[in-house]
């Protein structure tokens, strides 16, 4: 998708700070964190909402939980606790609509969430 933030980000062409990449996902910080550690974790194919999911993505969203608890605990937060969560649609308050698991720490997070 060439007119998609995150697709441009995970390709170098926005100087984005990936902090993690591998065959098929890449994660980077948020531009506007929301606790101290804010990081999303991207599949590097183009996938628009959770709603498009298909049995041969399986794989990758698992990646995407592990690459997320991979870099929690690289953080220190593994135990303390953080949270993953993904967006859909408007009314969770989704904007980019390349899928995205936002992991959150290095705060206590309220619940339930506004
Ligand atoms: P959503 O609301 O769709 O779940 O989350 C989108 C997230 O992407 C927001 O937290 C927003 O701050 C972040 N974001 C939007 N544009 C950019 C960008 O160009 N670079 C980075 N690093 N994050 C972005
Ligand atoms: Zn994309």
């Amino acid at each position: 998708m060439t007119d998609c933030v995150f697709c441009k980000i995970i390709a170098g062409q926005i100087p984005g700070s990936l902090v993690y990449e591998d065959q098929e996902v890449a994660a980077f910080r948020d531009i506007n964190p929301q606790a101290p550690l804010h990081v999303l974790i991207v599949p590097r194919r183009h996938i628009a909402t959770l709603n498009d999911l298909t049995e041969a993505d399986d794989a990758v969203v698992g990646s995407m939980f592990r690459a997320a608890a991979a870099l929690a605990k690289r953080h220190g937060y593994a135990d303390r606790g953080y949270r993953t969560v993904f967006n859909t649609n408007r009314e969770a308050g989704q904007t980019v609509f390349h899928i995205h698991l936002h992991l959150l720490g290095g705060r206590t997070l309220g619940w339930p969430p506004g």
